[in-house]
């Protein structure tokens, strides 16, 4: 049961007020987190003269700590302590007359803290908006929202706005968000949005209300959805007959099998039952078309947490969502630390990307903790993805969860064919093979559009000297400048240092120098030369800086206006481009020659996401692999076999090997200043941990790359067979781990389950 609707009134009679006079053995002791690197509880008493079963676990209060003030949350109430209680200090004051985080939110908070050994004052505070981090009262405050009314939908396709771009992309943001978009967040993501808005509003278009929404009328579709498929049919009642319960399943449905409506459809069942659903997504800057489909077919009010967000808003959302307000909530990885009323089911779309696992500070799995949570809340969670993580796949052949399969895209479309082009010894223009540029011309010639893919941005990856062989590196990495010649800079994508691009060489003086290799900056500048006649867009992280210039390109891209795309995984990700029918993935080998044993897998993944994007719609789709490895045997299989295949395979290698899943692991890091700082650390720290017949240790190693950003960096790999090994490992190791005087000499952390090797 959800304790924060409960209030605690002041207690009268003999037994409330007594703690003032009360002996002071009786008075119960408050551990309390409190944002520190130091990996434990604090102890303290109560403040003097509160009530006695105050304060209480999920409420914040400030507490003396060293000299300072700080805010902590309680996390629980001891009989005892370590400490001397003549010692302890007593807190300050307590925030809260309500518990701001309810119990099941905490008990994740402490699972979390214990589970990847990180001190909980840093857990607790990711746990909150970053208002009430900073202490501000946990209610909602009104904000003025923008919102689209039903005329400016309809006015979406006027011609009226073909003059007046502004209001038709404030139209197009408002017309994808839900409740609308606040001051705030437009001014992250629109340029002088306000002529615009209020022009809008005179017509009609665009209203402004403020936050919080009225609660709104029951929940109901809108939009009747397409009449689902057999397989979606199937998937859709699995679901079903799992609410009420845990239950993990695994949604693997090939790009445009009719995941999304899969979704809805488990959606709106739990909506009608008057219970909260959570969707996490990975990035929601770059899915406004997944967040327009949600709007255009559920009633419900529904707060979508991401980054652009402001504090203010979302304080309210998380509010909202506890409190029960909103019914749905979409967001990113933080998101699923939202706390809810009533919760009945957990999505986690494209659950094998990357970006789920937090990769600094508190570095848990979003999707692992989506999975821990629908256990302890008894729902449902549905892990979907079109490539899933060998994680997960190997869950279902275990039979921990659910396998739900969607073979067939829901359009009927054939899926896209691919084939391994061979460019050894080829001559090369813009990055493609003849072959390749053969076929970009005939898909171009029939008016159809073409993507080609490649996952660097940038000019050239070196810039080299030609009479002497200097090549332009960084000075605090161990990596080379990357060339970006639209701005003349040279960059560091691992650091972020840059300066202009020299004009002679530094060591010789001679001006012969050369930009070796190809980023998407260089392909979109090649290419348009190549086929002057079509209009191109690229898209990544470069190209798109700018406020607008993503939705810009992208409208570019799904209206066929532009009919080459050129770009990074940003182009890859989730968009529907019906006119797409040729993708070229310029530069398959980077995932097969790498230190790190997901690469493969990271490989595949993408290879199939940029292949999804062809032949969405009625024309079928073609698929073009050039590598130097055309008889590799990882390449082969994903071809021939498709991810089913591949991911047999990658499994059967990961347990020969004894990798993850079929090992546990977690990283220890280290960097410092100091080139041999980090090695003693980690060399004391194998000293630390003893003989253990159940562990590999695997270091103390340099990092793949050994100078980052100034600092020398090591590492030490911890591997056991299985999880509880490791965990018992850990629970006796990484306490010790701070209290190493080499500790203080280098900036360390631990990884559990990590996900980048380096
Ligand atoms: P995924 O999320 O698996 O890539 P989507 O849910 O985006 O797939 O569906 C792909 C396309 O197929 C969308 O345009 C969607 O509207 C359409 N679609 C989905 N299910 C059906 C169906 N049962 N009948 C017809 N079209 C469908
Ligand atoms: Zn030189
Ligand atoms: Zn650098």
């Amino acid at each position: 049961m959800p304790l924060h609707g409960l209030r605690l009134e002041p207690i009268p009679g003999p037994c409330g007020a007594g703690s003032r006079s009360g002996s002071a053995m009786s008075e119960p002791i408050i551990r309390v987190a409190v944002p520190s690197p130091l990996n434990r509880l604090f102890d303290y008493l109560p403040p003097a003269g509160v009530d006695a079963r105050l304060p209480l676990p999920g409420t914040r209060v400030w507490v003396p700590f060293g000299r300072t003030r700080q805010l902590g949350m309680v996390v629980e109430r001891a009989e005892t302590s370590d400490w001397p209680r003549s010692k302890m200090r007593r807190i300050l004051e307590i925030l809260d007359s309500e518990l701001l985080i309810p119990a099941d939110l905490m008990a994740l908070g402490r699972w979390a803290a214990a589970y990847y050994h990180h001190p909980p004052g840093e857990v607790f505070a990711a746990l909150m908006p970053t208002l009430f981090r900073r202490g501000a009262a946990a209610n909602t405050e009104a904000v003025r929202i923008w919102s689209i009314t039903p005329a400016g939908r309809d006015g979406l396709q006027s011609a009226a706005l073909n003059r007046a771009p502004r209001q038709r992309a404030l139209l197009q943001s408002l017309n994808v968000t839900s409740p609308g978009l606040s001051d705030a967040q437009l001014n992250t993501c629109l340029a002088r949005w306000r002529d615009a808005a209020r022009t809008l509003v005179a017509r009609g278009w665009v209203e402004s209300d403020s936050h919080p929404p009225v609660p709104a009328a029951p929940v109901q579709p809108i939009q009747p959805g397409p009449e689902l498929t057999q397989e979606q049919r199937r998937a859709v009642s699995a679901i079903e007959s799992a609410i009420g319960g845990f239950q993990a399943l695994l949604l693997e449905g090939v790009t445009g099998s009719g995941k999304t409506e899969v979704y809805l459809q488990a959606i709106l069942t739990v909506l009608a039952r008057a219970q909260q659903v959570l969707v996490l997504v990975p990035e929601i800057g770059l899915t406004p078309q997944l967040l327009g489909r949600f709007r255009a077919r559920l009633s419900a009010p529904l707060a979508v947490l991401h980054s652009a967000l402001g504090d203010r808003e979302r304080a309210n959302a998380w509010l909202d969502a506890r409190d029960g307000r909103v019914p749905l909530v979409i967001g990113t990885r933080s998101a699923v630390f939202t706390p809810f009323r009533d919760l009945g089911l957990i999505i986690v779309d494209e659950e094998h990307d990357a970006s789920y696992k937090q990769q600094d500070g508190f570095r848990y799995s979003a999707r692992d903790l989506a999975v821990w949570r629908a256990r302890q809340r008894n729902v449902p969670v549905v892990l979907g993805s079109a490539t899933p993580s060998l994680e997960a796949l190997d869950n279902t052949n275990r039979g921990r969860y659910a396998h739900l399969l969607l073979m067939h895209r829901a359009t009927g479309a054939p899926a896209p064919s691919m084939q391994l082009i061979d460019v050894r010894g080829c001559r090369m223009q813009a990055g493609l093979a003849p072959v390749s540029v053969m076929q970009v011309r005939q898909h171009l010639d029939r008016g159809e559009q073409v993507l080609v893919f490649l996952n660097r941005r940038g000019f050239a990856p070196v810039l080299l000297c030609h009479a002497c062989g200097w090549a332009a590196s960084c000075p605090r990495c161990d990596a080379h400048m990357t060339i970006h010649r639209l701005r003349q800079r040279q960059v560091c994508h691992h650091c972020g240092h840059e300066r202009a691009l020299p004009v002679v060489c530094p060591d010789c003086g001679t001006d012969d120098l050369i930009p070796v290799g190809h980023g998407t900056e260089r392909i979109a500048t090649d290419l348009a030369a190549l086929f002057p006649d079509h209009h191109l867009v690229r898209i990544d992280r470069d190209s798109t800086r700018q406020r607008g210039s993503l939705e810009q390109a992208l409208d570019a891209a799904t209206s066929g206006k532009a009919s080459l795309l050129v770009g990074t995984q940003m182009l890859a990700k989730g968009h529907h481009f019906p006119g797409v029918t040729l993708a070229v993935i310029l530069d398959v080998d980077q995932g097969l020659f790498s230190a790190d044993f997901r690469a493969s897998e990271r490989m595949a993944q993408l290879v199939l996401q940029v292949a999804g994007r062809a032949g969405r719609a009625e024309l079928p789709g073609t698929v073009m692999l050039q590598t130097h490895h055309p008889g590799h045997p990882l390449l082969l299989r994903l071809i021939e076999t498709g991810y089913p295949g591949f991911s047999e395979a990658a499994l059967a290698e990961r347990r020969e090997a004894g990798f993850p899943p079929f090992a546990a692991q977690a990283l220890l890091r280290a960097e410092a200043t100091d080139r041999a700082a980090p090695d003693a650390f980690l060399t004391a720290a194998v000293a630390l941990a003893g003989r253990n017949p159940d562990l590999d240790l695997w270091g103390p190693v340099p990092a793949p790359m050994e100078r980052r950003a100034g600092r020398w960096r090591a590492q030490l790999l911890i591997r056991t067979r299985e999880r509880a090994l490791l965990h018992r490992f850990l629970d006796g190791w990484a306490p010790g781990l701070e209290t190493l005087k080499e500790a203080r000499r280098v900036r360390w952390s631990l990884d559990v389950d990590p996900m980048e090797m380096y």
